[in-house]
């Protein structure tokens, strides 16, 4: 046998469930046929990469809205450059010279709720860039006065965050964020990594805006940068600076086209039900005592709603980081969303699944809940649980 035609089973990895949603430590998502297609077309063949990305920026722009855009090696990569691109303009000398700002305006603002971390802090991704992070507000509090005060000639970009992992309340809504940031002539740079919604944020006014092309859209790895065209053109300079360690292959390039291409196409009312669907069979069939479910709808409205899993830990002989430790370690492995397992709940998404794999994971929660009330499963604090997860990643490769 050839061990790259079935790779994962030759280099002995446990195969996974996902459950999860679109997680970069699990792949992302399962790539869509349109994307592979297209990486196995050209990989092959030489291409000039600016005529490869001139007609990414003709695709982005049509689905986007926006005048312009590129493909870059991930999200994350998408925000440095759009910083790096905010700070140096078109202008060689300072591309050449990030991360040093001297000369430049190098002050970038981000609200203290929007502090997300997805795998990296995103603090740290704007910073590599050279440009220093300014949070403005406090967590659940950051007020027109808190933006307006941190506006400054030495402002080069202000950042807003659409995501599930920051803080709903208490921040300013994005179309007052790019109002006071534009009277004070600062462009606004919008984090949409794992967003639905490819046009709403270019039509709010936002001059950047970033996603991810291996989460719902299914490409490879890669990010897409779309805005505004002297704005996209600088952050693309920057591949010849910053942006070389952040390089994206024709591949990735072609997968995200084809994967925007496929989005189109795509049937997402069918899909929608598809998933819905799920969430109701998981709804029949996980029905035991000390355990409740409710439909949790994305809350940045993406069109997905998940399900809740919430666990009674006395009435059901463990807790809800119990039961998803113990789906891990079956064959296969089932991945469970587990943001909020200390609040009593896991989570359960559709997206990512087959209906069997469905199926399988409602019976492996019924298993799992049966054994932990026959008092099989042991029983962890939150501390400890948290503790072995992060001393199990430390280990690696062991
Ligand atoms: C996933 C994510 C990122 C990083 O995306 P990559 O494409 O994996 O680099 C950045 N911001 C948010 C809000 C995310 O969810």
């Amino acid at each position: 046998m050839n061990t790259w035609t079935d790779v994962r089973t030759a280099l002995g990895l446990k195969q996974i469930i996902n459950a999860s949603g679109t997680m970069t430590s699990l792949g992302a998502s399962r790539a869509s046929n349109a994307s592979i297609e297209a990486a196995t077309g050209i990989l092959p063949f030489f291409v000039s990469i600016d005529d490869l990305q001139r007609c990414a920026s003709k695709y982005i722009a049509g689905a986007t809205g926006a005048e312009a855009g590129f493909v870059s090696a991930c999200a994350a990569a998408g925000l440095t450059l759009g910083v790096a691109g905010a700070m140096t303009g078109c202008d060689p000398g300072a591309i050449g010279r990030l991360p040093k700002t001297n000369g430049l305006r190098s002050e970038v603002l981000i609200q203290a709720g929007h502090l997300v971390d997805y795998g990296a802090p995103i603090e740290q991704t704007l910073r590599v860039s050279g440009a220093d992070v300014r949070i403005i507000g406090s967590a659940t509090e950051v007020s027109e006065h808190n933006l307006e005060a941190a506006l400054s000639e030495n402002t080069a970009a202000a950042i807003y965050v659409v995501s599930h992992h920051c803080v709903q309340r208490g921040q300013i809504p994005l179309i007052d964020f790019i109002r006071l940031s534009h009277a004070k002539k600062v462009p606004v740079i919008v984090d949409a990594a794992s967003e639905y919604d490819l046009r709403g944020f270019i039509a709010c006014g936002a001059d950047l805006v970033v996603y991810s092309a291996h989460k719902f859209l299914g490409g490879l790895t890669a990010g897409l940068v779309a805005g505004r065209g002297e704005f996209v053109r600088a952050c693309y300079f920057n591949q010849m600076g910053i942006g070389r360690a952040m390089k994206v292959g024709k591949e990735g390039i072609v997968g995200a086209l084809a994967a925007l291409d496929a989005w189109k196409r795509r049937d997402h009312e069918g899909i929608r039900r598809t998933e819905d669907q799920r969430v109701k069979t998981w709804m029949e069939m996980i029905d035991r005592p000390g355990v409740h479910l409710q439909p949790s709808p994305d809350p940045t409205g993406n069109p997905i709603t998940r399900l809740r899993v919430i666990v009674d830990a006395t009435a059901v002989g463990c807790a809800a980081w119990d039961i998803a430790r113990e789906l891990m370690k079956c064959e296969p492995a089932i991945a469970v969303r587990t943001d909020g397992v200390d609040l009593g709940f896991f989570e359960l998404d559709p997206c990512n699944l087959s209906d069997d794999e469905a199926v399988l994971t409602g019976d492996r929660i019924l298993e799992t809940i049966d054994a932990a009330r026959m008092g099989r499963i042991k029983e962890t604090d939150y501390g400890t649980w948290h503790r072995q997860r992060i001393d199990a990643q430390y280990m690696w490769p062991n």
